[in-house]
């Protein structure tokens, strides 16, 4: 019974192709499989329209460029793909989910010939993303060195160290784990991480140490048009713990507070202010320019 997915009829898209999930096939010797060789991208979904799906294609192409492969098509295609990925799953709230990966070839660490090409699926999630428990509620998160290598900014596939910290995570009762490395939090698992203190809000400026992520991009534009003020510079574990807000950012959780860090309650224990004032906004810029 585990094997079996959640939605067995899903539509996906698999190199051109929109079948059945029971039917997509990928072969063993995709480099996806063997090496993680290739990378990804999430998108959210409103009312069957894609969020700010230009900057996740442009992400998409810079993550390609840095690993020298190849495009499976124009963000134009792709674009047209996902939409139609939408109507055809009648997908009203939730995600696309997208790999593209260097390709088949028999199994060897170069790279395979210049004329293979990469291999692209695409797969839908239906998931309540306006209407969250979660954004009610706020996540509790522990801290875990950030064992991962050191391209972050790249959206590869390889998420061994973010499932380990996630199960880490939920093994010790908590939802996420914000991640270490010398002495600084560097982001979540798979989100960005935010402190507030004295009013500013403060998340880790943009390097090869993190993802830049889109939600997090919106976040600060939309906090600079609402003259809150946003420094972008690494902060300590410490300074975490006795933050008088804190929340992260992603495609898939917009904005979630973060009511707890390394069990140190943050502020009173329950979502502050500025946090769900920036989903709020949020939400209402994505809905007024969907794409
Ligand atoms: N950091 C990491 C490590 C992530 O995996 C993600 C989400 N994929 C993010 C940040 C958030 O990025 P985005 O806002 O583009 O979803």
């Amino acid at each position: 019974m585990a094997n079996i997915p959640p939605n067995k009829s899903r539509t996906v898209y698999v190199n051109g192709e929109y079948v059945s999930e029971t039917e997509a096939k990928i072969s063993i010797f995709d480099r996806g499989f063997l090496f993680a060789d290739g990378v990804y991208e999430v998108s959210s979904v409103l009312r069957g329209q894609l969020v700010d799906n230009a900057a996740h294609m442009a992400r998409l192409e810079r993550s390609l460029h840095a690993l020298q492969m190849r495009a499976p098509a124009t963000a134009q295609d792709i674009t047209a793909a996902m939409k139609r990925l939408i109507r055809e799953n009648k997908l009203d709230e939730g995600l696309i989910y997208l790999q593209v990966t260097r390709g088949v070839a028999d199994r060897d660490f170069g790279f395979p010939a210049s004329d293979v090409p990469s291999t692209l699926v695409m797969f839908p999630q239906s998931k309540s993303l306006i209407k969250s428990p979660t954004a009610e509620t706020g996540i509790k998160v522990i801290f875990m060195e950030d064992i991962r290598w050191g391209r972050r900014d790249i959206k590869t596939i390889q998420l061994l160290a973010p499932v380990l910290a996630k199960q880490a995570a939920a093994e010790a009762g908590k939802q996420d784990a914000w991640l270490v490395q010398d002495g600084y939090i560097t982001e979540g698992s798979s989100n960005n991480a935010y402190i507030v203190k004295d009013g500013k809000i403060i998340t880790r400026q943009l390097s090869n140490s993190i993802l830049h992520g889109i939600t997090r991009r919106a976040v600060i534009d939309l906090a600079d048009i609402l003259h809150m003020h946003v420094i972008e510079r690494a902060f300590t574990p410490d300074e975490a713990r006795q933050a008088d807000e804190a929340f992260i950012t992603s495609a898939s959780t917009f904005v979630f507070p973060v009511v707890e860090i390394d069990g140190e309650k943050i502020g009173d224990g329950t979502p502050g202010r500025i946090a769900p004032r920036l989903r709020e906004i949020y939400i209402k810029n994505a809905l007024e320019n969907l794409e």
